[in-house]
């Protein structure tokens, strides 16, 4: 019963790469959904990855050139600045891959990597 054999060994083979396509696949939709990372830069180096489903806040920068960032519900924000302008404070939360804060006296860049597309709102 060799050809019988042969023939259970693929049956099984099968069954695992479809089982572990499946795991892959939930894996990564999984982890789309949970949120991307906040890369904060300054002068063009990252200092800090934060993950956008960890609530936290952090001062960056010092010496009254600071820039208070929040995360919270996946999102993160500036929400004090020391900054002449404030235009890192004005732009608000962003949450979505390719989204940033840049606070140019500072030197200061926060982009959004990885993470939900547009158009999950409504899992969380
Ligand atoms: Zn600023």
């Amino acid at each position: 019963m060799d050809w019988l054999k042969a023939h259970k060994n693929d049956t099984i083979l099968i069954a695992v790469l479809l089982i572990l396509g499946g795991a892959l696949a939930l894996f990564l939709l999984l982890t789309r959904q949970t949120g991307g990372t906040a890369r904060v830069q300054v002068d063009g180096e990252t200092v800090m990855e934060l993950p956008l489903d960890k609530d936290a806040q952090v001062v960056l920068g010092e010496g009254g050139r600071t820039n208070t960032l929040v995360i919270r519900n996946g999102t993160a924000q500036v929400t004090e600045a020391g900054c002449p302008d404030q235009v890192c404070v004005r732009q608000g939360a962003v949450q979505y891959a390719g989204e940033s804060i840049v606070c140019l006296p500072h030197r200061l860049v926060v982009s959004i990597e990885g993470g939900a597309g547009s158009g999950v709102d409504g899992i969380a």
